[in-house]
């Protein structure tokens, strides 16, 4: 009789049902989703035909319209039409409260990490915005394939710090879908080229897209792609092309207020219009204006590509930035890279592609549609993680934007993951104890290349308890840092000898901006010589606590082995110690522990002579 047969746990007991699987592109302008049909990956229209969603939710008192009706209600219901939300997603109030004037919505007031848009459905959170714009996309999804999807992929910028990928994998969550893995959309545009079988070596993928502006730099070794370097700006795309449109336009029509005192109808219909400009001006020299102003009345003129070129100069420059750095960090030359690939709506702007040509000195990929480029690969991505073909096909590596490490005794900064290290990865260093007897330990998990921790960003905490009770130093803390193929960090501790385990999962309650990451990369450059100075004199600092803690601890024993004067000399040497080791001179703390431990010398001879006894008492000799 032939064996019973019986399924892995989660896989489908019929061996050739095929199941559901699709991309998605959560993109702040537009949203896409794929979905691999008879071998070949597909865009997935909506009833209407239409392949795209603008990102775009609005709230009223009774439901939510999401895509394009939200979009041509934006103007007449502003403060209740959400649009570019993936700007705030795992952000802080803090963080988007610098991200500049373009906010017509509100935020509700209040110390929650997460921020809260005010809307007349009540106040919502970025996390649900973006969930309103994937369940819209999963219910075309289903309605076009006629069945559940089985699982998904979302694509997110290169540059999405860990809190920014948690929100997206959160808003999957809550639109009732199941994230296999998200995917760097650059990576993805590369592999929907076709360059990953093409002959080997560095591309560069440059996408613009509304909101976010991404530069990866990828080399293809072997099969494989890995992300040598990503750099990028999450708030520059081509709605900052809109924008410097729309204001022109209030110079041209005479509008004379502030962006502050503007009707939020007039400066979405200004965006509008702008936009509808810019995107003529892909294909011709000129394009017309007409206006509806706030009064009634209306304002016509046209813009030429001329001033429209002008207008943009700076942004477009301001790209070769992250362009420039990238290419520092992957450590290569622009004359060395292969291909470079275009992503987003905004190539298409003439003055994009011309300055790119010029700064990678070749003309660029333009020939897929470049807003429908990353949804395809990711459809393809999510099609293998679902079981239908072998996995071997594809091997996506990505790198992490900034070090992480962990603080240790005076607030140093022990780096443990350095940057643009590929992912998933897993490193582990050993740690120990700083007093005896101690059973407990602090784990700071930080982000950042400077020395010290005030100058780098807080991850999160825990405490590893338990840890057995040993002299200072002898314990072995064993820290494993492990960053998932989504970006996603987890810390673990564990204590060697007795195997006690402790970790967290970081989940910052919001991410580091890019012009933070930029500051901090750059400060550690410009600082490198104080931090090695200031890293110099906390390491004495810590040394002279320690000294203190340890005579502490050895008087508090044995402190009956010397006479008032001998004490006197002691405390009279520790309290210099003490006193100069919360200032700044490095050579006058060193100097204090020499005294401290010449003044000590007697008393450290005794004890070690009274341990000897003591642990000699009871046993013969020749025992040892
Ligand atoms: P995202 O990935 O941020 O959602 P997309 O890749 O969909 O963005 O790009 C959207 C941006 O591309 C918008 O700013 C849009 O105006 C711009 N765009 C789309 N088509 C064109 C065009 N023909 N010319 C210039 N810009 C365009
Ligand atoms: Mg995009």
């Amino acid at each position: 009789m032939a064996l019973l047969q019986i399924s892995e746990p989660g896989q489908s007991t019929n061996p050739h049902e095929h199941r559901l699987a699709a991309g998605i592109d959560l993109g702040t302008t537009n949203s896409l989703i794929a979905s691999v049909k008879s071998g070949k990956a597909e865009i997935l229209n909506d009833e209407q035909g239409s392949d795209t969603l603008p990102s775009v939710v609005r709230y009223t008192a009774n439901k939510i319209i999401v895509g394009t009706d939200a979009k041509s209600a934006a103007a007449k219901d502003p403060l209740n039409t959400i649009s570019s939300v993936k700007r705030y997603m795992g952000r802080g109030l803090t963080d988007i409260k610098e991200l500049g004037g373009r906010r017509p919505y509100e935020f509700a007031e209040g110390d929650s990490a997460v921020p809260r848009i005010r809307t007349v459905a009540g106040d919502v959170s970025p996390i649900e915005v973006s969930a309103e714009i994937l369940k819209s996309l999963k219910s075309r999804a289903e309605a076009a394939l006629g069945d559940s999807l089985t699982g998904v992929v979302i694509t997110v910028p290169a540059y999405f710090d860990d809190a920014q990928r948690q929100a997206t994998k959160d808003a999957g969550k809550l639109a009732g879908l199941n994230v296999l893995r998200l995917l760097n959309e650059p990576t993805a545009a590369a592999v929907a080229y076709g360059l990953d079988k093409k002959a080997e070596g560095v591309i560069a993928v440059y996408d613009l897209g509304g909101g976010t502006f991404d530069i990866s730099i990828l080399r293809l070794h072997k099969g494989v792609f890995e992300v040598m370097a990503t750099a990028g700006d999450t708030t520059l795309g081509g709605d900052d092309f809109d924008y410097v449109i729309a204001k022109w336009i209030m110079q041209q029509a005479g509008i004379n207020e502030t962006e502050k005192d503007i009707s939020h109808h007039q400066m979405r219909r200004l965006m509008r219009d702008a936009c509808a400009a810019k995107e003529t001006l892909s294909n011709m020299d000129s394009a017309e204006l007409n206006i509806e102003l706030d009064d009634g009345s209306n304002w016509s003129g046209h813009l030429t590509l001329d001033v429209f070129n002008e207008l943009i100069t700076l942004l477009v420059q301001k790209t070769l930035l992250p362009c420039r750095r990238a290419l520092r960090d992957a450590g290569i030359d622009a004359s060395e890279i292969k291909s470079v690939v275009m992503v987003g709506g905004s190539t298409r702007v003439p003055q994009v592609r011309d300055k790119v040509a010029d700064f990678f000195q070749q003309q660029p990929l333009t020939d897929i549609n470049p807003d429908t480029v990353v949804s395809m690969c990711a459809a393809i991505q999510a099609d293998v993680l679902v079981g239908n073909k072998s996995g071997d096909d594809l091997l996506l590596l990505d790198v992490i934007p900034l070090s992480l490490g962990l603080e240790t005794m005076g607030g140093l900064v022990e780096k443990v993951i350095s940057r643009n290290t590929t992912i998933p990865v897993a490193r582990a260093q050993d740690f120990t104890t700083f007093k005896d007897g101690q059973t407990a330990m602090s784990i700071h998990a930080l982000q950042g290349e400077r020395e010290l921790v005030s100058d780098c960003r807080s991850l999160g905490r825990f405490t590893l308890h338990d840890i057995p009770s040993m002299v200072a130093g002898a314990a072995r803390i064993r820290i494993t840092f492990q960053v998932d193929a989504d970006g996603l960090l987890s810390v673990t501790a564990r204590e060697e000898t007795t195997g006690v385990e402790s970790g967290i999962e970081v989940k910052p309650s919001y991410g580091l901006t890019d012009t933070e990451i930029e500051t901090m990369l750059r400060d550690s450059i410009e600082h490198a010589e104080d931090d090695v100075t200031a890293r110099m004199l906390r390491e004495q600092q810590v040394e002279a606590e320690r000294v203190l803690e340890a005579l502490q601890a050895a008087l508090a024993d044995d402190g009956g082995l010397l006479n008032a004067a001998e004490r006197k000399q002691i405390d009279v040497a520790a309290n210099k110690l003490s006193e100069l080791s919360n200032g700044n001179e490095l050579r006058a703390i060193k100097d204090a522990i020499t005294e401290l431990d010449k003044a000590a010398t007697e008393f450290v001879a005794r004890r070690m002579d009274g341990s000897i006894k003591k642990a000699l008492a009871g046993h013969n000799v020749n025992e040892f």
